[in-house]
């Protein structure tokens, strides 16, 4: 490998124009947040009172649209859009390839007189039909039509993306099947918001709180892990070209040990790449507020404000979709993967979760006394519930061939899905077990800093618990073991089914405690919660969620522990495990059997795809080098003979050809498994996951096993002599 220095002499940091604001200089964010969103307040002014009204009520769930205002709105997008310069509309939804889909259509047509009109009708709004046979469907279109129709989903608003070529209008879609099949994310999140209204609403009556005009929104925040390394060099690694991740590369001789990447200065061009992602952002209303280093060497992490649910992960989306766009325009690769680098903390994206209502409460804000608390002792009790039921739906919702990497690795919570309260919660808990209400005052929450003239600080209710999967966090639950490069809405919907079905198990025991008015008393809500404590206790675990203590502890609650993809996927497919998921309204039998389906599919080509490569790095690039060096080694050995030295040591050219030899072999037994579940056959429905599963149990580990002998030749071959940058250059030299 050249010098990456002469390869690339300048790395100038691109500065990016801001907006203009009235005084002439450089906008503020608010004067230029939302510009590129079709808001509210645009459909205020562009439309009629009583269209608006209907508009607003139709974004909160209250009414579907019709025809006639889908019209009106239609017209008054364009005009919005195109005034602006916008040529074309996109719907833009969610397929189950992990990525978003967009097909653009220009806003043309013609008229009787056979000329060209600009043209947006309430049906070009409303609903498309894409080629729906090129995305992945799991088989279930191929029983009814191969048709697959993309609808507007009103809840989530319309924006602009722009860029220096032009301007398109983003129409956020759910994906469905001709007869309603859902093919993409969204579907399932939508719907299993609806089903944990449901059981919101019948928990707040027996509460005895009137719940006219009470409104629920599931609330998220993703924090989104990244690394950012230098395009040149990303590019000449096969690996990252095709797979988003390393395959071979030796560890560096430093990585993250001294702690001095996290939280430290970030990089000049980093930081310059950062502010013109946040800007595109601003402009499409997502409120990113915060960016730091990661623990990794060029290893980042941006999150937004919280959002309701919907909009969060449309979001995310777009924070995927532009992290991407904009690293590209600043010569970077930003690698989502959830382990790009093996041996160095991976990427993951902390999903933080809650429920609030337009009354202005957050249920899992536990107030200054959580014991007295009714309200959120009840809803906790609820979503401890749904998790202990639903732990491995969860483990299954979040399963990915890069996240397989990640869980139960360096900084990363293991594959087995536990709760952590922190210390004042589990005590509540413990005395809820038992009937009791523990009281723990407020004032005991407060933390002494000890510093005069510093006010004291707020002691969070919670302790960090970094090993934990699903962690409360003082008002909010953060999923941490949700991939970095997953589209959220999946787990959400997951999650938010799970708790729903908590729910509706604690309504419907209080169900039958209910009076004439039906409310229940606060001492039979209590019986009914300290059921569930003692119900639940399997699933909170406060302790090391790394250590081996706590797998044999975990197996003896019998909580599931599926290791990898192919075993989460088979755990959903007992249907004790999903059905769930068929009662709450979020997915059909058939969906879940062909989301399983498609995501076994996508282990497998994935994993083919990274053997593959791995075989030509191998192949093409790390044997040639070690032969050559072994020749030169073998020339100068023999040199040296003909030159008359006596002892001419052959150590190195016997380790060199060891090695060599070594790694020969692995590869040959590697390809030979790798031949075995290549073929179209290995694919098939019905045997696909059981490939998978010798992909993951066997495959891998022959992998890992040509990857460590690459690796070990890779430390004794000449610098110039590695065909591909290494780690130490990636991680240390990007910028
Ligand atoms: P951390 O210390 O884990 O980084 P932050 O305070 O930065 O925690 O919050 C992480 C994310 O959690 C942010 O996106 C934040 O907006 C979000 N968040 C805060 N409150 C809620 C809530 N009630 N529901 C969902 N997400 C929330
Ligand atoms: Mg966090």
């Amino acid at each position: 490998m050249l010098s990456p220095n002469s390869l690339y002499p300048e790395r100038s940091v691109r500065t990016i124009d801001r907006p203009v604001g009235e005084s002439g200089n450089a906008a503020r964010v608010p004067e230029y947040f939302g510009k590129n969103v079709f808001s509210s307040k645009v459909v205020e002014q562009r439309l009629e009172k009583g269209d608006f009204e209907a508009f607003e009520r139709v974004r909160s769930g209250e009414e579907s649209i019709n025809e006639g205002l889908a019209g009106r709105l239609a017209q008054a997008v364009k005009d919005w859009a195109t005034e602006q310069g916008v040529s074309h509309y996109c719907h833009w939804f969610q397929p189950q390839t992990g990525m978003t889909a967009e097909k653009h259509d220009a806003f043309i047509d013609f008229n009787d007189e056979g000329h060209i009109i600009e043209k947006f009708g309430a049906w070009s709004l409303m609903q498309g039909e894409p080629d729906a046979s090129s995305f992945p469907s799991g088989g279930i279109r191929s029983t009814f039509e191969a048709r697959g129709y993309t609808g507007w989903d009103p809840r989530s608003p319309i924006f602009i993306l722009e860029n220096e070529n032009g301007k398109t209008l983003y129409i956020p879609c759910v994906f469905l099947g001709y007869h309603g099949e859902s093919l993409d994310f969204k579907t399932p999140l939508l719907r299993s918001d609806d089903a944990l209204k449901v059981e919101l609403n019948r928990l707040l009556t027996f509460l005895d709180e009137d719940t006219t005009g009470l409104h629920f929104d599931t609330t998220v925040g993703p924090e989104q892990e990244f690394f950012v390394i230098d395009k040149q060099l990303a590019m000449q690694r096969p690996d990252l070209r095709v797979a988003g991740r390393t395959v071979v590369g030796k560890e560096p001789a430093k990585t993250h040990e001294l702690d001095d990447h996290y939280f430290g200065s970030i990089p000049t061009r980093v930081q310059a790449m950062l502010n013109e992602l946040e800007l595109e952002l601003y402009k499409v209303g997502v409120p990113i507020k915060t960016r730091h280093n990661e623990v990794a060497p060029c290893q980042f992490e941006v999150a937004p404000i919280f959002e309701t649910a919907n909009v969060a992960i449309d979001h995310n989306q777009l924070l995927m979709n532009l992290l991407k766009i904009v690293g590209d325009r600043h010569d970077f690769s930003v690698l989502l993967h959830e382990k790009p680098f093996a041996g160095m903390n991976g990427n993951g994206k902390h999903v933080n979760w809650s429920v609030s209502d337009n009354r202005g409460r957050n249920y899992l804000d536990p107030g200054k006394t959580p014991h007295e608390n009714l309200l959120f002792l009840t809803f906790l009790s609820g979503v401890l519930k749904g998790i202990s039921a639903h732990e491995e739906a969860l483990r299954a919702s979040i399963a990915s061939f890069g996240n397989d990497h990640r869980l139960g690795a360096n900084e990363a919570p293991p594959a087995i899905m536990s709760v952590f309260l922190g210390d004042v919660l589990s005590r509540i808990m413990s005395g809820l077990e038992d009937g009791k209400i523990v009281s723990v005052g407020a004032e005991k929450a407060l933390l002494d800093l000890g510093v005069t003239g510093l006010q004291n600080l707020r002691k969070d209710n919670t302790d960090r618990n970094r090993t934990s999967p699903f962690a409360f966090t003082g008002n909010k639950f953060e999923f941490r073991a949700v991939g970095s490069s997953a589209p959220i809405g999946y787990p959400v919907a997951v999650l938010n089914a799970a708790v729903a079905s908590g729910l509706r198990d604690l309504n419907n025991r209080l169900d039958r405690f209910k009076n004439s008015g039906g409310q229940v008393s606060q001492e039979k809500v209590l019986e009914v919660l300290s059921e569930l404590a003692r119900e639940t206790r399997a699933v909170r675990f406060e302790g090391d969620g790394y250590s081996d203590d706590w797998k044999a502890e975990a197996e003896k609650r019998g909580l599931s522990h599926n290791r990898n993809t192919p075993a989460a996927l088979a755990g959903f497919l007992k249907p004790e495990v999903h059905s769930f998921l068929v009662e709450q309204g979020v997915l059909s039998e058939n969906d879940v059997k062909s989301r399983i389906f498609i995501q076994t599919e996508r282990y497998v080509k994935h994993r083919l795809i990274e053997m593959r490569v791995a075989i030509e790095m191998v192949e093409t690039g790390i044997l040639p080098s070690a032969y050559e060096y072994v020749g030169s080694l073998t020339e100068s050995a023999h040199k040296l003979k003909e030159l008359g030295v006596v002892n001419v040591s052959l150590d190195q050219l016997k380790t060199v050809a060891d090695l060599t030899n070594a790694l020969v072999k692995s590869l040959e037994s590697f390809k030979t498994a790798v031949a075995k579940v290549s073929g179209d056959e290995a694919l098939e429905e019905n045997v696909i996951l059981q490939t998978a599963h010798v992909v993951a149990d066997e495959i891998l580990v022959k992998h890992e096993n040509m990857r460590a002998a690459a690796d070990s030749l890779e430390a004794v071959l000449p610098a110039h002599l590695y065909p591909f940058p290494t780690y130490g250059e990636m991680l240390f030299n990007s910028y």
